[in-house]
């Protein structure tokens, strides 16, 4: 069976989505001639065989609409909450699926780039991609391919953006004040349970979140668009209640992890950097 036909498969089984896969010449060709552009010369070809042929790229549509917080509850951006769900779903899918040597899950490989230039997407003044479909309501993966398939046709435009900068008038820390280049240090994300001490001046601006920051989303036109995808479900007041972090330490802390890993995943449910991040909006919420 054509190996498109079994990932067109799997990605319908996870969620509506978008399947562009561009061939080994065109990535190639397309890397050299943006090999001086800022916003999208991060290609790396480590991850990228000679054997492959070409690669695909899937993005899953998710819904941003956040449900209401209860009170004395953090907040979680839907994205966590899809892409560990997405994941859970297409993973044994798709590691099954690389076991017939006919793709590779790429790990390494700029995401965003692929996207880009197999057409899924444009760059926003966000640094995020997104497209007419789904706005920037999406999750992506990216597989290797070792077949020949029908190729889509290269993407050569960057952006779309125009002389709209509603994102990078509404981003609350100037993350985004060379427009496309997102200054990752000034980015409120980049502090949410990876583990990086936050400037002391960034903490208010964490409100409730425990992970995730969709303010420059939330402001994108693009996302005017009803999402196909259901809202997120409402939050478990068991799970997001502060207190309850905040009481408890070291294997009472621990046993927590796993029913918050349904919400966001292993990767960041974990224990010392949830506590962190706790401690850092605790006040935020309290003042609610
Ligand atoms: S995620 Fe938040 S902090 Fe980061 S660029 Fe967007 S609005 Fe700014
Ligand atoms: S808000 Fe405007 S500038 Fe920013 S990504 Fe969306 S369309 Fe582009």
């Amino acid at each position: 069976m054509p190996i498109m036909l079994d990932i067109n498969r799997i990605a319908a089984t996870t969620a509506p989505n978008l399947i562009r896969s561009v061939k080994m010449d065109d990535i190639g060709y397309w890397k050299e001639l943006n090999k001086d552009n800022p916003i999208s010369q991060h290609l790396s070809f480590d991850e990228l065989d000679e054997n492959m042929t070409g690669v695909c790229v899937i993005a899953f549509q998710y819904n941003l609409d956040y449900p209401e917080l209860p009170e004395g509850c953090m907040s979680i951006s839907p994205y966590y909450y899809y892409a560990n769900k997405y994941y859970r779903h297409y993973s044994p899918l798709l590691n099954e699926l690389a076991l017939t040597g006919k793709i590779k899950i790429l790990k390494d490989t700029h995401i965003k780039s692929l996207a880009n230039l197999s057409g899924i997407g444009f760059y926003g003044k966000n640094s995020i991609i997104h497209n007419e479909r789904f706005g920037s309501r999406f999750f992506m993966i990216a597989l290797g391919l070792y077949e020949d398939t029908e190729w889509d046709k290269l993407n050569l435009e960057t952006t779309d953006c125009g002389s709209c900068k509603l994102c990078v008038e509404a981003c609350p820390t100037q993350a985004l004040s060379q427009p496309y280049l997102l200054s990752r240090h000034q980015c409120l994300r980049h502090y949410m349970l990876t583990g990086i001490e936050m400037p002391e001046q960034y903490k208010p601006l964490m409100s409730d979140r425990l992970v995730g920051c969709d303010i420059c989303q939330k402001a994108c036109p693009k996302n005017i668009r009803q999402s196909e995808v259901d809202r997120m479900p409402d939050y478990d007041r068991e799970v997001f209640e502060i207190e309850r972090y905040m009481d408890n330490e070291g294997s009472g802390l621990n046993q927590m992890m796993p029913q918050l890993a349904e919400w966001i995943g292993k990767n960041y449910a974990r224990a010392n950097r949830v506590k962190e991040q706790c401690n850092n909006i605790y006040s935020n919420i309290k003042k609610g």
